[in-house]
């Protein structure tokens, strides 16, 4: 059995409880599934910034950038809103993404059993929501060139290539694989060349997966059917302006922010996180959802580890945990404590 090495970052606010939970949960999964984890805690964002004087210490860059996956908890707070920017919480994830060299960013929608009536569609719509958004990260519009800005005029440039979007396809058909084996891939190749080339080199890519049934739509109505008919999609795939609309888009259908998790794929070691922040209200009253983070480490266990099953069994232990009684957020009144003990108790119980 090979050691796997899990840098761990609690981070700021409620980063430092909900991680706690999600590295407690992590060791009961290795238990009950027969992996070798180390975890170890490093100084990163504003709890750095404090301790060593930099947001991303090289400490914690060299540990980094050894391990086999990062799980991240949240980091800044209202403390560091002026201060300069290389002495900001928010720069360190910047240098942190970049060290990890991040180019699929995935990020589930799941609308779990019980919970229906938190998310803004009508429960008969939101019945069954299980989507995995994959934005690809490092190229499209954001980063095109040429770029910039005059007295009367201004411009940006969507450039993709070929290359760029196979890898980030190849996440994405990989992911289907382990899923439901449906893939949308989204673009707007009715007016866009981008889109054109986008979906040429999916569809050639779809030759390697045929287990997975791909289907192509225009963004614009996608945007219309995630919130009309959001139960017929199960991976959808997409460059990083459509990624960066479609995934906030996606990750109000389950009505709370402390149940998202999201992972960051690239060629360095993988980036697991909550998609929720600091939370600063909530920080140190041990009523945190940390359905975020242990779902995060779920993905580490699929994503990073190849341990599908384990991931999925965490996963079901949390929605159960969930049904059972959840955090304040979502109506219960569990601690963090509680509700953790809760998905531990349901992971062992099934194992
Ligand atoms: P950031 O600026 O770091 O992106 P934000 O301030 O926009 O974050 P969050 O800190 O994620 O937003 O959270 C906004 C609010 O949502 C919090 O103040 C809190 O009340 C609630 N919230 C966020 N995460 C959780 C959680 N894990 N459990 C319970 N409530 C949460
Ligand atoms: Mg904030």
């Amino acid at each position: 059995m090979t050691r796997a090495y899990i840098a761990v970052l609690p981070g700021d606010g409620i980063g430092p409880e909900v991680t706690e939970a999600a590295v407690r949960v992590l060791a009961a999964a290795a238990e009950v599934y027969g992996l070798d984890l180390e975890c170890e805690r490093f100084p990163f964002g504003g709890a750095a910034l404090e301790r060593c004087g930099a947001p991303f210490p090289e400490e914690t860059r060299k540990a980094v950038l050894e391990a086999d996956a990062v799980l991240l908890g949240a980091i800044g707070g209202p403390q560091w809103d002026d201060a300069p920017r290389a002495l900001r919480p928010e720069t360190g994830l910047l240098e942190l993404r970049k060290a990890l060299r991040a180019f699929a960013n995935l990020r589930p929608a799941r609308v779990l059993p019980g919970l229906e009536g938190h998310s803004p569609l009508r429960p008969e719509v939101a019945r069954g929501v299980d989507v995995l958004i994959v934005r690809e990260l490092t190229g499209g519009i954001y980063f095109g060139r040429p770029r910039g800005l005059g007295e009367t005029e201004a411009w940006n440039t969507m450039r993709y290539t070929r290359p760029e979007v196979e890898r980030v396809a190849r996440v994405a058909f990989e992911a289907a694989r382990r899923r439901r084996g449906h893939l949308t891939s989204v673009d707007k190749a009715n007016v866009l060349e981008v889109g054109e080339l986008w979906r040429r080199t999916v569809s050639e890519l779809a030759q390697a997966y045929p287990g997975v049934r791909v289907e192509h739509q225009y963004v614009d109505a996608m945007a219309m059917l995630l919130v009309q008919q959001p139960t017929r999609f199960d991976v959808i795939l997409t460059g990083n302006l459509f990624g960066d609309i479609l995934s906030d888009l996606a990750s109000v259908l389950p009505g709370s922010l402390g149940v998202l998790p999201s992972a960051s794929l690239g060629e360095g070691p993988s980036l697991f996180e909550p998609v929720h922040g600091s939370a600063p209200d909530l920080a140190g009253r041990g009523i945190a959802n940390p359905t975020g983070a242990i779902l995060s480490a779920a993905m580490l266990l699929t994503y990073a580890l190849d341990r599908a099953e384990a991931g999925r069994a965490v996963e079901e232990a949390v929605a159960q945990a969930l049904a059972q009684n959840p955090t304040p957020d979502l109506g219960g009144t569990a601690s963090t404590e509680a509700f953790t003990r809760q998905v531990l108790e349901a992971l062992y119980t099934k194992a």
